[in-house]
Parts: structure tokens; sequence; C-alpha cells
């Protein structure tokens, strides 16, 4: 029985990805020591993306907590170091119809009332903790295909407006090619505040270090390989050590070592995302497709393509990858992007290339995060499912979880019911778990059948 659902190259965890964030990472200040020999601490966290690197970051500063992170790969190996690095507001794949009539509008504004927490805490991190992380553009843009997705995005943002309180723009095509750009595929846009784009593999980077300089001990190429209990003491093993605590933070978002504990087994959904970055592009070709912005930006196709300007004026864009993850339909996917560039901006058909990879995201069975307790052991938390935008929420569950678990928003609940509704508890076991990747099969091939009907 395989360890993990997709194809084992997207789990070499001794490789970096040949991304254009690791191409241009900073020269890191971390201690660097793998687990070895048997070592204890208060809270063990498995995985060190953005949730785990923020629980330690805050645990140790903020509460004085004595935390240790045990990563597979180094520092942002996973997700956290090689997304597209927006800081936007997302992170359930819920309608808000469906938002409104499960959890109520009150509990849905506080939901997105906390994510516009989530943005101002990365960009408050970045300044509190020295974090150079490249910060570029104020706002997140989100550009209707066709007309037809003009009207729903206008809608949209009038029930954001006016019922969730949110800060939402709406731009008509003319407008729109003023602020943004041109293209066949730009029939207007709306943009959401607060919202920015940075270099995520800094960012993690110096979450790590900061977490570090804050007292807590961070371990990197330490894969948790067996864990297990004696008596209230949990015992995660590495190749090389063994870590004793008293309770546990397990992270992992698409990379969830499943086979762990029983708790989380069969219920992620990862799925694949995967970029392409450009040459840097002139002012003139700039100027020739009519560019004007380096706001991260996403258009309204189901399929779904997510975009931006990078410091050094290369574009890059992101889209999904197939329901196998094998390096032969990464390379068909990489194609598909370059070519959707050309139809997108037809003046960058003939762009060179310089970088692609991919990656893992999470969906979930409810399609929204969760954060919780396992209702079988108390001293285990966790938070994963951040539906493809967990930079700025999975950086603020893990302060969720810092600050829960520290008591200072103490109850007995396995459920955080202080946070908001949407995100309270386990999501359920999928069906047919095995059949997980055949699920993704059949939602990708309805999602390009809406978008060539444009339905
Ligand atoms: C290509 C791509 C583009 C994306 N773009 C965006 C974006 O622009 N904006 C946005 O908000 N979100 C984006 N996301 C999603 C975002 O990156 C994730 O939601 C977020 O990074 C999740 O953080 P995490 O810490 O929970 O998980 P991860 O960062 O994935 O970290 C999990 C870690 O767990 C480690 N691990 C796994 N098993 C073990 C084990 N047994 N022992 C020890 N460690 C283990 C892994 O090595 C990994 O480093 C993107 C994701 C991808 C893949």
């Amino acid at each position: 029985m395989p360890r993990h659902l997709f194809h084992p190259s997207l789990y070499d965890f001794d490789t970096a990805q040949p991304s254009y964030w690791e191409a241009t990472a900073a020269e890191t200040q971390l201690k660097n020591v793998v687990l070895s020999g048997t070592q204890s601490c208060d809270v063990a966290i498995i995985g060190g993306g953005y949730t785990g690197l923020s629980a330690a970051l805050h645990l140790a500063r903020d509460f004085n907590v004595d935390a240790r992170v045990l990563e597979a790969g180094h520092f942002g190996w996973g997700a956290s170091g090689r997304n597209g690095g927006f800081c936007t507001i997302g992170g359930t794949k819920l309608s808000l119809k469906s938002q409104f009539s499960k959890f109520g509008i009150e509990q849905t504004r506080h939901y997105y009332q906390c994510q516009a927490d989530a943005v101002n805490l990365v960009s408050n991190l970045g300044n509190d903790e020295n974090i150079d992380y490249r910060r570029q553009g104020d706002q997140e843009f989100v550009v209707a295909d066709s007309p037809a997705h003009m009207q729903s995005l206008i809608q949209e943002a009038e029930i954001q407006r006016t019922k969730l309180g949110m800060d939402v723009g709406v731009h008509s095509q003319d407008e729109f090619r003023e602020i943004g750009y041109s293209s066949p595929h730009q029939h207007g846009a709306i943009s959401v505040r607060p919202s920015f784009a940075l270099h995520p593999l800094r960012y993690a980077e110096g979450l790590a270090e900061a977490a570090e300089r804050r007292g807590a001990h961070l371990h990197p190429h330490s894969e948790v390989i067996a864990w297990r209990k004696e008596g209230n003491t949990h015992i995660l093993s590495t190749k090389q050590g063994e870590l004793r605590a008293r309770q546990v933070i397990l992270t992992g978002n698409g990379f969830m070592p499943e086979h762990l504990h029983h708790g989380v087994k069969k219920r992620p959904l990862p799925l694949q995302s995967a970029i392409v970055v450009t040459r840097p592009i002139t002012d003139d070709e700039l100027a020739a497709q009519g560019w004007h912005t380096e706001n991260p930006t996403i258009n309204s196709s189901q399929m779904f393509f997510y975009y931006r300007l990078l410091s050094d004026k290369r574009l890059m864009l992101g889209g999904r990858g197939n329901h196998i993850g094998d390096p032969a339909g990464a390379e068909k996917t990489w194609a598909g992007l370059k070519q959707s560039i050309g139809q997108m901006w037809p003046e960058f058909k003939h762009i060179e290339f310089t970088h692609e990879w991919r990656g893992l995201v999470n969906f979930s069975m409810t399609l929204r995060p969760s954060i919780g307790k396992m209702p079988e052991d108390q001293s285990v938390y966790f938070a994963y499912g951040y539906h493809g935008n967990g930079v700025n929420f999975a950086s603020w569950s893990g302060r969720e979880l810092a600050k829960w678990l520290a008591g200072k928003e103490s109850d007995n609940n396995h459920l955080p019911m202080h946070l908001p509704a949407i995100l309270r508890g386990r999501p359920p076991k999928f069906p047919l778990a095995f059949l997980r990747r055949q699920y993704l099969r059949a939602g990708i091939t309805f999602y390009k059948l809406r978008d060539l009907l444009d339905w």
C-alpha cells in the first residue's frame, strides 16, 4: 500500500523544487540542526510550512512555550516555499449562498473578517520580525473571463460589501484596461482589499528564523516516520532521533502524512497546482500589451488561473495540474499553462520561460478549512484544508492554534468554539477514500466542460 496518494515524485523531501523562489531565496541564518538522539519538549509540531512555523513562533514568542518543529525537507519545502505568493482572502470553495444557509450571515461575516485579519497578520509579521519578503501590490484583482462572468462578479461584490463588510471595488472593462491590462479574456474586474503579493519562500524562511530567534527548536530533514504514545507522552521517531512531547500539532496540508495518525486518514484531498515563470519582460513589451499592474490577479474561469508580475518583471502564471502527479503529466500541464499565456496576452505569445514547478494544495469534503483537536485524543491539534489560499490563513491558523493550546482561548471542547463556525472541527472521511484521485479527475473534467460552455 503506497504511503502517499499521488506519484512519488511529489514527495522527494531531499530535493528542492526548481522554482524561481528557490533561485532567489535569501541566505538563511538558520542553525539547521537535524533531530538526533532522544529529545523532549512541551509541544511537538509536525511540518515546517506556514502553519507549523507560525504556531512555533507564536508559542515561543507570545507564550514562552517550549516548542520543536520537525520538517521532512528544508523549511518551506512544501507548498509554503513554492506557492504563488498571493496573500489574499479566500480559503473556502463553498459558495457564499451555501455559507449563509449553513452558518448564517454573522458567522460568515466573522470568517471573512478573520481572513482580512490574516492578511494583516502576515503584513505585521513582516514588519515585527524584519522579514524581507519583497512585498508587491495592495489589492487582488479578479478578472471576468466573459461578459456573463462580469455580471456574476458584480452581484457577488455587492453581497460581499453589504453583507460581509468587505472592501471590494468594481472596474469596467475600460477602467481595468487603464489600471490592469488589455486581453481578449478581460471583461472587467473586481478588486479586493486587504491583499498583496510576496516572495513565499523568503516569507517561510523568515518565519523559521523568527521562530528560532524567539526560542523554538527547529529540525529540518527530520521526517517523522513513526508515532506512538506511552501513557500521556507522544513519541515521534525520525531516522536519527526521537522526540517526546505532551502535545502535538499535526500540519501537512497537501503533503499531510496520513499514515502517521488514524485521526487524519482519508480526510484530505490533495490537488496539484503548477506554475510557470517567463524571462523578465521589457518595458516596451509590457506597454505593447497594455500591462500596468503588479497586483496579484486571478481570472474567473472555473479551471482557475492566477498570475502576477514579479519584482524583476517576469510574468508568473499558475493553474491546476492533473490527478496523477507524474512527471510526464507535469510537462503537459506546464505546456498548457504556457499556451494560455499566449491566448490571454497575444504580445507575450513567443516569450521564453525560465522556471516551472508544482506542488500540492489541499481540499476537503466540506470545502472549507479545518481547525481542531482530535476527538479521540485532545492532546493532538491540527489545522489544514486551506483550498489553495494558505499564505494568510495557514499563518493565522498557526497563531490561533498557539493561542488555543497555550490556554488563552481555553475550553474543554475539541472544537474551537471561539473561532468562526465555518472552520471548526475535522472534515469527514471521503467515502471509498482510495478513489479520491478519481473524484478529482471527474471534478477537473466537469470544470473544463463548464469553461468550454461558459456555464
Ligand atoms: C503551486 C502552489 C501555488 C499556491 N499558491 C498560493 C497562493 O498564491 N496564495 C495562497 O494563499 N496559497 C497558495 N497555495 C497554497 C499554500 O501554499 C498552502 O495553503 C500553505 O502553504 C499551506 O501551509 P502548511 O504549512 O499547512 O503546509 P505546507 O507548506 O505544505 O507544509 C507541510 C510540510 O509538512 C512536511 N511534512 C510532511 N510529512 C512530514 C513528516 N512525516 N514529517 C515531517 N514533516 C512532514 C512537508 O515537508 C511540508 O514542508 C499554493 C500552493 C501551491 C502548491
